[in-house]
């Protein structure tokens, strides 16, 4: 089966941070001159970027995963890296960004709204940055931090005005192409076209889209066929039209009982959307509609189409017929639509002014969580799993560096009330990112007093 193409699955991966440089200035008679390592840059973002001239996910569904520049290591003589390239993806407006557990991360509505999707990591500080007074000239830098990736699904729903909704073969394409410069592709068999095809329709002055909704047909609403995917699509149509056969030849069919299938769809389709969540034009049900009786061009449909009108007038409907074939009636149809698109639109609240869309981050509550599980200690927290991140292990300075950040933070101390003794092991982070230490307590021996841990006494000479 065809890929529908309005929904993809985009898996995005930001920058890694350039590493910052350890570097001393050296000049002739002066070896070692201070620090002058340098910052790395931060790793590029990932951003999606609402563009008006872009109506489709299609770009994503061939290339899936982007990914943005990494930063550049900082260089010695405080040459700071440069900061990797951000990707931007344009996007239609009414994109609709969620996690892949389905939690909703922002609908993206109004040209140029942007979400940073994935956000580069930061660089690592050089040594001349880590300086102070109490350590003038680090042996070390820190590490670039690798950049937020993860797997998003982008959803698109049609933001055309009027949907062309009924069977397979009604004639939905063929009005869209009778009316409209769009041409899309016709067929004589149900399921031609798995993709709405969009056109713009022209009635004087007024200029409106109009999408079919292919694939509905009865069971769409339980997910049968693609009837699910083709269906979101009407979620924000202005004003629904029922295009009716007259013409089948199926025995079963007939205007009236077809029409009534395809309500029961919408209905049942509509009560799984919970309240609140109906869009700019609120419920389905509530929304105009109006009927077009088709292939009146042939003689029996335009008998059949005079049968039905009563009824479907007696329903409270406004009837057109029309040919898709001989364009009987299309302008008169095209003129009726202009005008309930115009009142729609003007009763639809505006659309949202331009806005810069940030994903809430989880903020942590306390600074870190001490736990003890299987026989060693867990220490969890945004801080020091950053910090770790941020350490060259095969440096000891540079880890001494971390145990006086893990220090300051409380964490020796929380070890120490838990009852840590010297060599119990230390477990910072989950999983594959996780470090694991021997610890060697310092507080209670109030090494904290004695200077910086690790420091390359080389250096202060
Ligand atoms: P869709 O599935 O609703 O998009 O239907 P299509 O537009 O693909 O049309 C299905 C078939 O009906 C095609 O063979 C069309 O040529 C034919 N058709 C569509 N509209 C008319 C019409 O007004 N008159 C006649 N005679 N045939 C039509
Ligand atoms: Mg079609």
């Amino acid at each position: 089966m065809a890929t529908f193409v309005d929904r993809v699955v985009l898996h995005v991966a930001a920058g890694r941070g350039g590493h910052g440089c350890a570097s001393v200035h050296r000049e002739k008679f002066k070896p070692l001159g201070g620090p002058d390592g340098a910052n790395g840059g931060r790793g590029g973002d990932v951003i999606l970027l609402v563009d008006p001239g872009v109506t489709s996910l299609i770009d994503f569904h061939y290339a899936p995963h982007r990914s943005a520049g990494n930063g550049k290591p900082g260089a010695g003589g405080l040459r700071q890296g440069s900061n990797g390239a951000d990707v931007v993806l344009p996007v239609p407006s009414g994109t609709v960004v969620r996690t892949k557990s389905g939690e909703l991360v922002a609908d993206l509505i109004g040209a140029g709204t942007q979400l940073v999707l994935a956000k580069g990591g930061p660089g690592g500080l050089g040594n001349a940055a880590l300086a102070s007074t109490k350590r003038k000239a680090p042996g070390f830098a820190l590490l670039g931090e690798p950049g937020e990736e993860g797997d998003f699904v982008l959803e698109l729903k049609s933001v055309a005005d009027v949907a062309l909704i009924g069977y397979p073969s009604a004639g939905k394409s063929s009005l869209i192409a009778a009316m409209s410069a769009a041409k899309p592709k016709i067929a004589d068999y149900p399921f031609t076209t798995l993709v709405p095809n969009l056109g713009v329709i022209t009635a004087d002055e007024h200029v409106f889209t109009m999408a079919d909704v292919p694939g509905l047909i009865p069971g769409a609403s339980q997910g049968k066929g693609l009837g699910h995917e083709f269906l979101r699509h009407i979620e924000r149509c202005a004003v629904l039209v029922h295009v009716l056969d007259c013409a089948t030849l199926e025995p079963d069919r007939d205007p009236l009982s077809d029409l009534d299938v395809i309500e029961a769809e919408l209905a049942a389709y509509e009560a799984d959307i919970p309240d609140g969540q109906h869009g700019a034009y609120g419920k389905l049900s509530d929304r105009p509609r109006l009927v077009v009786l088709n292939k009146t061009d042939i003689p029996e449909g335009k008998e059949l189409a005079e049968l039905v009108r009563p009824d479907l007038e007696a329903r409270g409907l406004r009837v057109f017929e029309v040919s898709a074939v001989s364009r009987q009636g299309l302008r008169e149809l095209a003129f009726a639509l202009a005008e309930i698109v115009e009142q729609a639109r003007a009763a639809r609240p505006p659309e949202q002014p331009v806005r810069t869309v940030i994903r809430p981050k989880a903020v942590d509550e306390v600074p870190f969580t001490l736990t003890f599980e299987d026989e060693h200690y867990v220490v969890r927290g945004t801080k020091p799993e950053r910090w770790v991140r941020q350490t060259d292990f095969s440096i000891d300075e540079a880890v001494g560096y971390l145990a006086d950040r893990l220090n300051r933070l409380g964490v020796e101390q929380a070890l120490l009330e838990m009852g840590a003794h010297e060599g119990d092991e230390v477990v910072i982070g989950d999983g594959d990112d996780a470090v694991v230490f021997d610890w060697r307590p310092t507080l209670s021996t109030g090494a904290e007093h004695l200077g910086p841990r690790g420091s390359d006494d080389r250096l202060y000479e």
